[in-house]
């Protein structure tokens, strides 16, 4: 206890998670990392600059939360890289979305990342344990997002169409369910693939209901898995 108050100050307040190491982030995601090109869209640099991503890891780990890297946060899965979050950031609003559907909740920074963006969003988490963990911080940062405990692989259907829809989980296809929840003129990006190798896609439903696919990046994700967990 006594070592945790000392060593937050330092870790938190002021050095690795400051304001500046948030800006040196986004400047390296404007020129682009090495899987990818830079991001232009200046509207997801902000919400990245803005949504403290340090909140959404362990304590131990927040002083590399601004790293482009993918972090562990428990349960076997990851809170993802912050170069792919905003590549699908990006794909989202394309659309011009109001609301959205997120599968796979995790840390909830993807979800934070499109709330702060002004997007209504819902999202769904298998395991109840990382969900009521994001739900903190949702509440935290007095966020408003819905979100449900289920496996997102039926989507959410009460709730849809959804303007756009995100899969931060790799299926080894695209999900029909979720497909289906897609309003016209809106982009599902999903990683597909197995474990070694995924390819990032963005389906597009045009106002005819005609789907086009094209895809992003090479993308490394955990796994869709069915079936809900405490
Ligand atoms: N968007 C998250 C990424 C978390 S990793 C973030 O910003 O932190 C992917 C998450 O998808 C994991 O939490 C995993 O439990 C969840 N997941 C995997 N299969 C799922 C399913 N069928 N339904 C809902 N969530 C799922």
């Amino acid at each position: 206890m006594m070592m945790r108050m000392k060593l937050q100050p330092e870790a938190i307040g002021s050095g690795m998670t400051s304001q500046r190491v948030r800006d040196r982030l986004v400047e390296r995601l404007r020129a682009g990392t090495g899987n990818g090109e830079g991001i232009r869209d200046e509207r997801v640099l902000n919400a990245i600059r803005t949504v403290p991503r340090h909140l959404f890891v362990d304590e131990a780990l927040a002083t590399r939360a601004y790293e482009d890297t993918a972090l562990p946060i428990g349960h076997g899965q990851t809170i993802s890289q912050p170069w792919v979050v905003a590549k699908m950031t990006e794909a989202v609003l394309e659309g011009a979305p109001n609301k959205v559907l997120e599968i796979g909740t995790g840390s909830g920074y993807q979800a934070a990342v499109l709330a702060a963006l002004g997007l209504e969003v819902h999202t769904v988490e298998r395991i109840g344990e990382l969900l009521r963990t994001a739900r903190k911080r949702f509440r935290t940062l007095g966020m408003n997002i819905r979100s449900k405990h289920d496996d997102g692989r039926i989507g959410w259907p009460e709730n849809g169409p959804f303007d756009a829809i995100i899969v931060t989980a790799a299926a080894p296809a695209l999900v029909d369910a979720l497909t289906s929840q897609l309003a016209a003129g809106g982009n599902l990006i999903a990683p597909v693939g197995g474990a070694g190798s995924q390819s990032l896609m963005k389906l597009h439903k045009d106002a005819e209901g005609q789907i086009t696919q094209e895809v992003l990046a090479p993308v490394v994700f955990v796994p869709l898995l069915s079936g809900m967990i405490d």
